[in-house]
């Protein structure tokens, strides 16, 4: 079923030299990461960005915690393949200390950069460039105001049958006072986060955005944990988000090597159909005391040759018998299934040969680049 999604404004991030990516409207979602080294030691903060561009990233972020980072952004935009986002908190000064150095794009925290006076001066800073400033609440980050308390009531009745309610009634009361600053400087090219380690809140946050403003939404689970666990815990809230067509770009976080996060956020996008595939689409069988080969080594094997050599969306299918096999095999382009230290191989439905054991992964290979290069010569 086609995901309808819902209509934002859109914005621009990037320039002539990396490509400019769009959030927002009819864009299609991109996917985000962030560096976890320090920007100020240039090469390795290069390299890392650009081993996430050729992971799949479109925008990648970075942290600017002191001034030696701002200042090495001078050196590190040159290089780098894709646009990038000046992690900005505590200190407004960074934010325009990043845009001096020609960054993308900033995010601001409204739980630590609140000063209406600091605020607006980052708004003239990124109005003379055309920079898009995103706004990331975060549930850790938030902090209640007595000033606010007569809206935190009115926005309590609004959630009170959630159980996040007092949450996301402070969330948006923030979220609306805070965009106020934006709209009296006549400021829009916004988009907006709400994460929060909870991934039921995570659903209730950004349905709650979505439905009172219509700037992109960045989605995020912030603090997952490890690639192991915070995989679920991200796909779940992210995923039921997107099918509900809400989400204009999405960052995973994990604690773990940030290639990961684009990784998985491409193949989230790839199952619900809302980025073109790069690469083969592998589906495998678990198998089960039916299996005859060592079918999770053959599987890692196929999967890290395909990476490396295949880059058409081809389906490819490793099954360990017969049972599902001929079925599976019908439906890929390509199709291994296995019995007797033996495999079958199928493309496109057809039978073209059966191979011992040792042979499956160079000859499914084989047959996978000979049907690539047949597509490819249309
Ligand atoms: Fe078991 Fe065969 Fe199904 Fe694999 S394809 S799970 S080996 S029955």
């Amino acid at each position: 079923m086609p995901i309808h999604r819902r209509k934002t404004r859109q914005v621009s991030v990037g320039d002539e030299r990396v490509g400019v990516v769009k959030i927002g409207g009819d864009a299609p979602v991109s996917v985000q990461s962030m560096t976890s080294g320090y920007t100020f030691e240039v090469d390795a903060c290069v390299a890392e960005i650009n081993r996430l561009a050729d992971a799949g990233a479109d925008i990648v972020r970075v942290a600017v915690p002191n001034k030696k980072d701002t200042a090495a952004l001078k050196d590190v935009l040159p290089r780098v393949k894709v646009p990038i986002v000046a992690d900005v908190h505590f200190h407004f000064g960074r934010a325009l200390e990043a845009v001096e150095s020609g960054v993308h794009k900033i995010r601001l925290n409204p739980g630590n950069i609140q000063d209406r006076g600091h605020v607006k001066e980052v708004i003239a800073a990124c109005k003379e460039r055309g920079l898009p400033i995103r706004i990331g609440v975060n549930e850790g980050s938030i902090i209640e105001r007595r000033d606010k308390q007569k809206r935190m009531r009115e926005l309590g009745g609004v959630f009170s049958d959630s159980k996040h309610g007092h949450f996301l009634a402070i969330m948006i009361a923030k979220l609306e006072e805070y965009l106020d600053i934006f709209y009296e400087e006549g400021f829009f090219d916004l988009t907006i986060s709400a994460k929060s380690p909870d991934p039921g809140l995570v659903i209730e946050a950004y349905e709650a955005v979505s439905a009172r403003f219509d700037h992109p939404l960045h989605l995020g689970v912030t603090h997952a944990g490890p690639r192991e666990t915070g995989a679920i815990r991200s796909v779940v809230p992210l995923g039921h988000l997107l099918a509900s067509g809400i989400g204009d770009t999405v960052r995973i976080s994990y604690a773990s090597d940030p290639v990961l996060e684009v990784e998985d956020a491409l193949e989230m996008l790839y199952c619900l159909g809302l980025r073109e595939r790069r690469g083969v689409d592998l589906i495998a069988c678990p198998t089960c005391g039916r299996i005859e080969v060592d079918l999770f080594t053959l599987v890692q094997d196929v999967r890290a040759k395909l990476a490396d050599e295949i880059k058409l969306p081809i389906k490819v299918a490793v099954m360990g018998c017969i049972v599902n096999g001929p079925g599976e095999a019908e439906g890929a382009d390509v199709a291994v299934f296995a019995g007797k230290q033996r495999g079958i191989l199928y493309v496109q439905g057809a039978k073209v040969a059966t191979v011992p054991e040792s042979e499956i992964l160079d000859r499914l290979l084989l047959e996978a680049k000979r049907f690539e290069a047949r597509v490819l010569a249309g």
